[in-house]
């Protein structure tokens, strides 16, 4: 790992490991479900996110820190299950009111369809009897392609940043981009450039790391198979929409925006044979749920949609926007401030944030941010209270 990975990474694990003690201590208190409802509005449905599952990150996910281990993973499923109620998404669409949950209710998700959910968390699931959601990008399915994600990773592991800002001058025509990290390329600079710019920019990655890459994505394997698909959809695991190419909305025209969705949806649906009926955003953030998307997914059906920002949803949250909270924890007490302390704590500060005006939070701010194409900054993959990515 390059220094500058290491301090960016270091930084938001010290500060999400510094918050985790402080409120995981609540943990050990009398009552403290009870505790933690003093930090913010009451908790409905608690939404986890996970991604991939697996011992070791390889070049494709160091820096991405996307990877929780099979020990974690099934640790955090435990206390899930030990605290919780879990559901599935049948029971949080037929929540037409928000008060037809059980108690405590949580709903799992997986993100960006790595092979390494099927291997083990999937069926980790079923044992304990966890429904769960897995939001999969057609584009990477059967390992045809790497995720711009995976691939950006692994340039910048084996040929450094020097590499990924090379490509990133090519795809916007320009020398005055200085990009210093992982978090740079995904948080401000993916989410600013077009469908075209995206693919100049995966291109040129390819061609300046000398990369054959429908060999590499062969050879990395990170991804399910049409068959593996069709295994969790036989589970009775939900399949959903995650966009074809894993691609920030907040930059799409109308037209792109149903492409993306709509040729991911007939995809999935043809290879597992289950209806797709939820779609998770991807990179997590509010600002990429534009007019256009919401207008799309409406249109088109969908029955749920998700976020990963990492804040509480509320009795009244409405199942267009569901937020959700990247698990990374392993004790029972980060698990407690990871779920239940942190998320209200975010809920506070930008209902704090967004009273006094000085907010960049919420549905108008990050509407009108968009309609003038400003430069945004998605939320800190990984971050302590700043938020989630996925
Ligand atoms: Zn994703």
């Amino acid at each position: 790992m390059s220094p500058l990975f290491a301090t960016t990474r270091n930084k938001v694990s010290s500060r999400r490991a510094v918050l985790n003690l402080a409120a995981g201590t609540l943990w050990y208190a009398p009552g403290s479900f009870r505790i933690a409802r003093m930090f913010g509005p009451r908790y409905s449905l608690r939404c986890v996110l996970f991604h991939d599952v697996s011992d070791t990150e390889s070049s494709f996910t160091r820096g991405l820190g996307g990877t929780i281990t099979r020990k974690n993973f099934e640790a955090a499923l435990k206390f899930i299950t030990n605290h919780y109620t879990p559901v599935g998404l049948q029971d949080v669409i037929a929540d037409s009111d928000g008060r037809a949950l059980p108690p405590r209710p949580v709903l799992v998700t997986f993100d960006d369809a790595y092979a390494s959910v099927s291997g083990f968390a999937a069926p980790l699931c079923s044992t304990l009897g966890v429904p769960a959601v897995f939001f999969v990008n057609g584009e990477c399915l059967d390992n045809r392609r790497l995720a711009l994600d995976n691939l950006v990773c692994y340039v910048a592991n084996v040929c450094g940043m020097g590499t990924i800002n090379a490509a990133a001058q090519a795809a916007c025509g320009t020398h005055d981009i200085d990009l210093g990290s992982l978090a740079q390329v995904f948080s401000h600079f993916l989410p600013t450039i077009s469908l075209h710019a995206r693919e100049v920019f995966r291109s040129s990655l390819v061609e300046l790391a000398r990369i054959s890459e429908g060999d590499l994505a062969a050879e990395a394997g990170l991804y399910l198979s049409s068959q593996q698909l069709r295994d969790l959809a036989a589970f009775n695991f939900e399949i959903g929409d995650h966009t074809y190419t894993h691609t920030s909305c907040r930059s799409l025209s109308v037209e792109e925006v149903a492409d993306e969705i709509d040729r991911n949806k007939a995809m999935l649906e043809a290879v597992s044979g289950r209806k797709v009926r939820s779609f998770s955003v991807p990179y997590g953030s509010s600002a990429d749920l534009t007019t256009n998307l919401v207008a799309h997914l409406h249109r088109s059906g969908y029955e749920a949609v998700f976020l990963a920002e990492g804040c509480a949803n509320s009795l009244r949250a409405h199942r267009s926007r569901l937020d959700r909270v990247s698990i990374k924890a392993s004790s029972d007490s980060a698990l407690f401030s990871e779920i239940e302390v942190l998320p209200r704590l975010r809920t506070l500060r930008n209902w704090v944030l967004d009273s006094t005006n000085f907010g960049t939070h919420g549905k108008n701010s990050d509407l009108r941010k968009t309609r003038s194409g400003t430069l945004q900054c998605a939320p800190e993959k990984g971050a302590g209270i700043s938020g989630e990515r996925n």
